[in-house]
């Protein structure tokens, strides 16, 4: 029934045996969530946030897999949107939150002040005790929620842009960085991004793709560096796998960074080594 839904109203499917498979899947994945947390399946990885100009790591991404008993490793883009389905999100995100915000103070105690980057889903967001919750794992911590920034997605912000605008502000005046993910994607109009309190904007990796060979990808990536500047907000491109794109994003002066070009989503340990290691050797002959 969801699948003839998804796919358009008033339709219907012929059910087939990948469908089963995915069925058994997911209640399988909706059945385990449950007790994942408790039993420890879970673990971040940060992928390194990076700035060209000043050549310098300052911030990283919290990315949440799942090791599963049987499975193997799971990639969030098959549980989250099963997790937001059934409610579990809200743990699984406070899991994250607490997780990625003791890393990061780990990290400021051993003189290493990056800001960490943390995913928020829609329920989270319009969960009633979401702005109260992150407040006190903050504190709990410690740390400063100057360095803890919220990655929101675009399309999210525009289901609902006035509900969205009054978390968002209350969430700014708490002390949280905010930051527009996915970029470019989710028909958002110029008189909300006026209003909107997020320090960054976040180009969707779809543009950054062809960056190098479709003089359209770069008009956007132009229009948006200009937009965002004028409006006193950072843009950050992700998704730069290669020189040749790093090097166009510096050319259309985004300056930040993220992506496979300079590192994958790592553990933490791994982390500080390739912070420990960086060079940036510039874009001289582009
Ligand atoms: P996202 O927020 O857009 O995260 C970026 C995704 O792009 C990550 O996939 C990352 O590994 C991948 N990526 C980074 N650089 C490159 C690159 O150069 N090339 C390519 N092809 N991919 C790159 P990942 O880790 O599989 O996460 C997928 C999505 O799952 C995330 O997309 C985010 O929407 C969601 N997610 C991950 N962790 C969390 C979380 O803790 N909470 C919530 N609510 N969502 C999460
Ligand atoms: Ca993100
Ligand atoms: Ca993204």
């Amino acid at each position: 029934m969801y699948h003839v839904k998804e796919s358009g109203k008033n339709g219907y499917q012929f059910y087939t045996q990948s469908m089963n498979d995915k069925i058994t899947k997911k209640t399988l994945i909706e059945n385990d969530l449950r007790s994942a947390i408790n039993k420890g399946e879970f673990f971040l990885e940060y992928q390194p946030k990076v700035n060209i100009d000043t050549k310098r790591v300052y911030g990283m991404e919290a990315l949440v897999r799942w090791n599963h008993p049987e499975i193997g490793l799971i990639r969030p883009d098959v549980f989250i949107g099963i997790s937001e389905e059934t409610g579990q999100i809200l743990q699984l995100g406070l899991w994250v939150a607490k997780q990625a915000i003791h890393d990061t103070k780990m990290l400021h105690n051993e003189g290493i002040m990056l800001v960490v980057s943390i995913n928020v889903s829609n329920k989270q967001l319009n969960d009633d005790s979401f702005i109260d919750d992150m407040c006190l794992i903050a504190d709990e911590a410690g740390l400063d929620k100057s360095y803890i920034e919220l990655e929101i997605t675009e399309s999210q912000i525009m289901k609902d842009v006035n509900k969205s605008l009054s978390i968002l502000n209350a969430l700014y005046e708490k002390g949280f960085k905010l930051s527009v993910d996915d970029f470019g994607t989710g028909y958002s109009s110029l008189s909300y991004l006026k209003k909107l309190p997020a320090k960054t904007i976040k180009i969707d990796r779809s543009f950054v793709l062809d960056i190098d060979k479709d003089e359209d990808d770069r008009s956007i990536i132009a229009a948006i560096v200009a937009m965002a500047k004028s409006l006193g907000k950072d843009v950050i491109a992700e998704g730069s796998e290669t020189k040749e794109q790093v090097c166009a994003l510096k050319l259309l002066e985004c300056n930040q960074i993220q992506g496979y070009y300079f590192s994958k989503p790592i553990k933490i340990d791994k982390l500080r080594e390739f912070i420990t290691d960086f060079k940036w050797d510039d874009c001289s002959f582009y």
